[in-house]
């Protein structure tokens, strides 16, 4: 029976490879860091990982990590509502509202699925959903699940967003929805001007903190610390999974009787497995730590900063950026791509974005900083920028 499927199968493989889409994994085989070795031996820095406080592989989310399997076990073996809550579940998402300012917080097994179930819960056909067109593919499929209107507004184009407020007008409940920083070109949503539009329009807003959260902000607490609207976010969503330890798990945070109603109705949350302790007592140990100390996020933005300025005094064509993102604006899909191997031959480690993860025209290299990052890591890697780029008549 499987033979139709197969072929067709088969040939759009095809097709996906001879279109140069063919997505190949890339094996490490050391630990996430700001040094990782790949199967072949080779040692190289890496600047594609979301490791923005280099916590990934940090000895005490280890050691937390560790403790938490011996006390608690391996896993759960419930989802919440049944027998998958354990005090320390709380304690996290205790922490998360904490650190937040928040009123409480749900705990998911990624952002993916906070995203995913936190629309269909809230929002019905009498109600608008208006998002950001470059956000995030979990919400964008999240808003699919839900019979609320939807109306797409141009990335962090405030005139767009007004007008589809209007349009919106008649709307029983509306709900503005957009990432923190966007993951393309590390620009951050205008918040200040949202939450006057919000105001305006008496709308909502959700703001999905995957990329934003630890990384923005002077004490890394996101958006709603950089622009100083804490409490006017209603719903924040974001994942342990980056800045955070780099593991897993995902949350929603925000006000009192959204996250009570998630935990009434929100699928991934009743329907899917609980987080296992050891991911739960790193994140504890996680949030402990960004309430003791701004090093590392100190660390980051001093990183970022050197690295870009440095990048724009080579010559680089860089993306305004407020985020530990850096896009190296290259516009030609093939360039991105040659760019990229000959820097992995330096033995720095970065990606070439090209159409359709980016809009045609607008092909990149993507570099992400790290607190992990020490100055000879960023020196290395804008001296390698520098070398293949003169090879590759990017800059003079
Ligand atoms: C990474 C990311 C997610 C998904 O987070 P996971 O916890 O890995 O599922 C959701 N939204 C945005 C904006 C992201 O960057």
């Amino acid at each position: 029976m499987y033979g139709k499927i197969k072929d067709y199968l088969q040939k759009e493989l095809t097709d996906i490879r001879e279109a140069g889409l063919y997505k190949e994994e890339r094996i490490i085989n050391s630990p996430q860091g700001a040094e990782i070795t790949l199967t072949s031996g080779a040692e190289v820095l890496n600047f594609c990982a979301n490791n923005y406080l280099g916590l990934s592989n940090h000895p005490r989310l280890v050691e937390a990590a560790k403790e938490s399997l011996d006390d608690r076990g391996f896993g759960m073996s419930s989802v919440r509502f049944i027998c998958g809550t354990q005090d320390m579940h709380k304690t996290l998402e205790a922490k998360i509202a904490e650190f937040f300012g928040t009123e409480d917080t749900i705990l998911y097994a990624a952002c993916f699925d906070a995203n995913g179930g936190v629309f269909e819960p809230l929002f019905g056909e009498q109600d608008a959903i208006i998002s950001d067109s470059l956000n995030h593919a979990s919400i964008i499929d999240g808003v699919r699940l839900c019979k609320a209107q939807r109306f797409r507004y141009q990335n962090a184009d405030m005139a767009d967003l007004e007008e589809k407020l209007k349009e919106a007008s008649t709307a029983r409940f509306k709900i503005i929805v957009t990432d923190g920083v966007f993951s393309m070109d590390g620009n951050v949503a205008p918040m200040d001007k949202i939450v006057a539009l919000a105001e305006k329009y008496d709308a909502m807003i959700m703001v999905d903190e995957c990329h934003s959260a630890g990384v923005v902000g002077k004490t890394g607490r996101g958006v709603t610390e950089l622009f100083n609207i804490r409490g006017k976010v209603d719903i924040i969503t974001g994942t342990l999974g980056k800045a955070f330890g780099g593991g897993i798990g995902g949350f929603t945070t925000g006000r009192k009787e959204i996250i009570e109603m998630l935990r009434q109705r929100s699928r991934p949350y009743l329907f899917s497995n609980s987080l296992i302790p050891a991911a739960v007592g790193a994140g504890i140990e996680m949030f402990d730590m960004m309430t003791e100390t701004n090093e590392l996020q100190d660390k980051l933005h001093e990183n970022t900063e050197y690295f870009v300025k440095k990048m724009i005094d080579a010559g680089f064509d860089i993306k305004p950026t407020k985020s530990a993102i850096c896009a190296v604006m290259l516009y030609d899909a093939k360039l991105s791509q040659d760019m990229a191997a000959k820097l992995l031959k330096e033995g720095i480690y970065v990606i070439g974005f090209y159409y359709p993860v980016v809009a045609k025209g607008q092909a990149r290299i993507r570099v992400q900083l790290s607190a992990a990052h020490e100055r000879e890591h960023l020196d290395k890697a804008i001296n390698a920028f520098a070398k293949v780029g003169k090879e590759l008549g990017v800059i003079k």
